[in-house]
């Protein structure tokens, strides 16, 4: 069930039966020459969408510009500043909050927004803690798993990707995005082969260390085929793992 493509009698109905959501969140953000912009993003949307099909649960509208400032450099790509980051994701929550939803369960598809999104549970979590209570009274749990980290997820792109799986524009994101949308495959040269490792700052100091984007990694090897079969294993344990969540 998606919440956008639902009724309000229909989400009260329901709230009647579980008080959990899913929230896809990601990044608007270059993923080097063969990737799309929208990587992040689309990649936990197109697994909680799968999730949906499988299982009775709502996924929500996915948030979907992130903590993305080193990124910059690159056309296309898009920010939030981490302060804005956390008003909204505050505004987010409380909204759900407000209609009864007790367990928002954000599936997560950039490593870069963890710590901001932490910060804003945090912030949630005071609102509820310190008097008057802005959250008028509805307690709400937040709950943050990056997609690769649901069960057997990681073990599967290591088995897919023995060499050059990397840590930005991986093989195993390019795939997911791959299956969904095949109309979009996109060919490009990819010198070296495998990127370079390394840390980075700001905008500059990342495109200087990494000037075709990727860190780590060899998107050539992404395929359709394995896309579907890491939709297939990160859905299956979406739904365990938001299950268990909601009965905490
Ligand atoms: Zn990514």
């Amino acid at each position: 069930m998606q919440l956008h493509l639902s009724t309000w009698p229909e989400v009260e109905a329901y709230l009647e039966r579980s008080k959990g959501i899913i929230i896809p969140i990601g990044s608007t953000e270059q993923h080097g020459p063969t990737g799309f912009i929208g990587t992040d993003a689309l990649c936990p949307e197109i697994i909680a969408l799968a999730a949906a099909e499988e299982a009775d649960l709502l996924v929500g509208p996915t948030f979907n510009v992130g903590c993305a400032q080193h990124h910059l450099a690159f056309a296309g790509s898009m920010t939030l500043r981490p302060s804005t980051m956390i008003a909204t994701l505050c505004d987010w929550i409380n909204s759900l909050a407000h209609h009864g939803f007790e367990k928002v369960y954000f599936l997560n598809g950039h490593g870069g927004n963890s710590t901001t999104i932490d910060a804003a549970f945090a912030e949630v979590y005071a609102q509820s803690s310190i008097p008057p209570g802005s959250s008028h009274g509805h307690r709400v749990d937040c709950k943050l798993r990056n997609w690769w980290e649901l069960s057997g997820v990681f073990a599967l792109c290591k088995e897919l990707y023995k060499k050059g799986h990397g840590s930005h524009a991986t093989p195993s994101e390019v795939a997911v995005t791959y299956f969904a949308y095949p109309g979009h495959i996109k060919n490009a040269p990819l010198d070296p082969e495998i990127a370079p490792n390394g840390r980075f700052t700001d905008a500059e100091d990342y495109r200087r260390k990494f000037p075709d984007g990727r860190i780590g990694s060899n998107p050539a090897l992404a395929t359709p085929e394995d896309g579907g079969k890491l939709v297939k294993k990160a859905s299956t344990a979406l739904i365990e793992d938001f299950e268990k969540f909601n009965n905490e």
